[in-house]
């Protein structure tokens, strides 16, 4: 199994399941949103992802920083998802299954940002023969995986994961500046 399904995985035998089980999901993300208000989110994306520099550990020790980033990217997913109205959610069955777009989206771009490697090759993008490798072309990225349109969609939202830890690592860099001066 790969990472983004262990990670999947996890996530989904985690507490999150209880949310949906119990329908306080929105509740709680609002609650993560106002904790983690501003840069709160940028500092919480480099903690999980560079945490000691071995997100493998961090994720499969369940990570509270994991599942709090998860549970506050869903949100933000849902959000830009009405925003740019991706489906229609006019009926309760359409708002339903708008919800599990939303979801598998924000699962597994965030997935793949953490750890997007290929499994052929482990991200180095050469074989052991130090031949380019078959599955990722060379690039040493593995596949985000889902059909058409949710790929579509999870891709964009791993660009705007990558933008979130730019702009806070900017302002972080910054600040650092700042404070030396
Ligand atoms: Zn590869």
């Amino acid at each position: 199994m790969g990472f983004a399904d262990r990670y999947l995985h996890a996530v989904n035998s985690s507490d999150l399941r209880d949310d949906e089980h119990h329908h306080a999901t929105d509740a709680l993300c609002a609650a993560a949103l106002a904790d983690t208000a501003g840069a709160g989110i940028g500092s919480l994306l480099s903690r999980v992802k560079y945490a000691d520099g071995t997100q493998h550990k961090l994720f499969e020790s369940g990570s509270a920083n994991l599942a709090q980033l998860l549970r506050i990217w869903t949100a933000r997913v849902i959000e830009k998802g009405r925003e740019r109205k991706w489906v229609r959610e006019g009926t309760a069955w359409d708002a339903q299954a708008a919800q599990a777009l939303y979801r598998r989206v924000a699962e597994r771009s965030l997935a793949h940002w953490l750890d997007g490697k290929c499994e052929g090759c482990s991200g180095s993008g050469n074989t052991a023969d130090r031949r380019i490798c078959v599955p990722c072309k060379g690039t040493g990225r593995g596949e985000i995986g889902g059909g058409g349109f949710e790929r579509e969609k999870a891709l964009d939202m791993v660009s705007e994961l990558e933008a979130l830890l730019q702009s806070h690592n900017a302002r972080a860099s910054a600040l650092d500046r700042g404070a030396r001066v």
